[in-house]
């Protein structure tokens, strides 16, 4: 029993619904447009009820089962697009320039519709569904926002579900781990205060730019010589600016870059050590040198219990052989991180197949892959609330 009987006939109209959003995208929580067309939509559907405004822009939709007693979970899917000049050529490309639908967020709404749709038809579960869309998962935290507003309070949800497609993996296949499956993201930025001088006379100056060079190296150190090789920790110096003159030592060097890590306890040590480097190098060159350490998502880790339902669900609906329940870890981030801190959950891959990367202006959401998603979307409430 693989997808929905009526899988095809949702996946037409939700074409639709994707291919008009991917019209008009919208960035983080100016997502006005978006949200309008999908509550009003949830409205039609025959959604319980429909609450707008959560985290600024985000939408929840409730749907109770035949029998209303029981716990609530929460699906999400995310509606920000991004700042991309789209290049697909597609009769329904972006009709705002510099705008572009180049996460698949606009697929991700138009499946969670689909699913409101044959949820709100045949209500066979317990309990009741709630159906959470929400803004500014780029960079915004939307999420959090979300959370922050008493999302999980408000509507009494007890479980968390995600989903996420991916350039890659194959149309209808399916895949996940337990704990870890993508990375906290932080940023630092680090300003060094020297002596400026001539560069003739190298010994009446503090030298910023030497003294960054040496810092850029020493923090490669901490990669290699103050965390387990087998556990996963990615520094990357991503900016380096200083002087103006070739004769000139400047006064201040500017250097920034990321931190992903996969674990809590790397975490901690990237950012303890980075500041530890940063103070010695800061010692043996005479210079100042400050360290602002950003925390920014934390690190996406699913639950046992709610991965093995899902990759149960995602087997049932594309075959043992299209499901990859030990999918390696990925060092991009994701903000229903912030869902699945607050409670147990998981979150999935669903393959978009061989098309453009994420992010790159020639990407396009599969809209054969809708059919896949509704069909998981369902089956996993109508499991999880049996
Ligand atoms: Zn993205
Ligand atoms: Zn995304």
């Amino acid at each position: 029993m693989p997808l929905l009987n009526n899988a095809l006939e949702i996946q037409q109209e939700a074409t639709q619904w994707r291919r008009h959003l991917h019209q008009i995208p919208e960035l983080q929580y100016d997502v006005f447009e978006t949200a309008k067309f999908i509550s009003e939509k949830l409205k039609s559907l025959g959604c319980d009820d429909v609450v707008t405004g959560i985290g600024r822009t985000g939408v929840v939709a409730i749907i109770h089962g035949k029998n209303g007693a029981g716990p609530t979970i929460g699906l999400r899917a995310d509606m920000d697009a991004l700042p991309i000049v789209e290049a697909t050529g597609l009769p329904y490309a972006s009709k705002t320039a510099g705008k572009m639908h180049a996460c698949g967020h606009d697929g991700h709404s138009s499946m969670l519709l689909g699913a409101a749709k044959h949820l709100s038809e045949t209500r066979n579960f317990s309990g009741s569904v709630a159906l959470i869309f929400q803004p500014a998962e780029e960079g915004g935290a939307g999420a959090k926002a979300m959370i922050d507003d008493g999302l999980m309070e408000r509507f009494n949800i007890s479980r968390v579900f995600g989903m996420h497609n991916l350039p890659g993996l194959a149309l209808g296949a399916f895949a996940a781990c337990d704990g870890p499956i993508m990375a906290a993201a932080d940023k630092f930025e680090i300003a060094i205060t020297g002596r400026g001088g001539h560069a003739a006379l190298p010994h009446q100056t503090l030298d910023p730019i030497l003294a960054g060079s040496q810092l850029v190296t020493a923090l490669q150190s901490i990669v290699s010589r103050n965390t387990d090789p087998l556990a996963s920790l990615v520094i990357s110096v991503t900016q380096f600016h200083a002087g103006d003159a070739f004769n000139i030592i400047p006064q201040t060097a500017k250097i920034a870059g990321t931190v992903r890590t996969l674990q809590a306890d790397m975490r901690d040590t990237a950012e303890r050590r980075i500041k530890e480097t940063a103070a010695g190098v800061a010692l043996a060159s005479g210079v100042e040198i400050t360290v602002d350490y950003q925390r920014y998502y934390p690190v996406t880790k699913n639950h046992t219990r709610e991965t093995e339902l899902a990759m149960a669900i995602a087997r049932d609906v594309a075959g043992v052989k299209n499901v990859d329940a030990k999918f390696p870890p990925m060092m991009g981030a994701e903000d229903f991180s912030y869902m699945l801190e607050a409670r147990p959950g998981a979150f999935i891959f669903m393959g978009n197949g061989d098309s453009a990367g994420l992010h790159h202006p020639e990407y396009n959401f599969n809209d054969e892959a809708i059919g896949h998603g509704v069909s998981y979307w369902v089956k996993l409430v109508e499991t999880a609330l049996a």
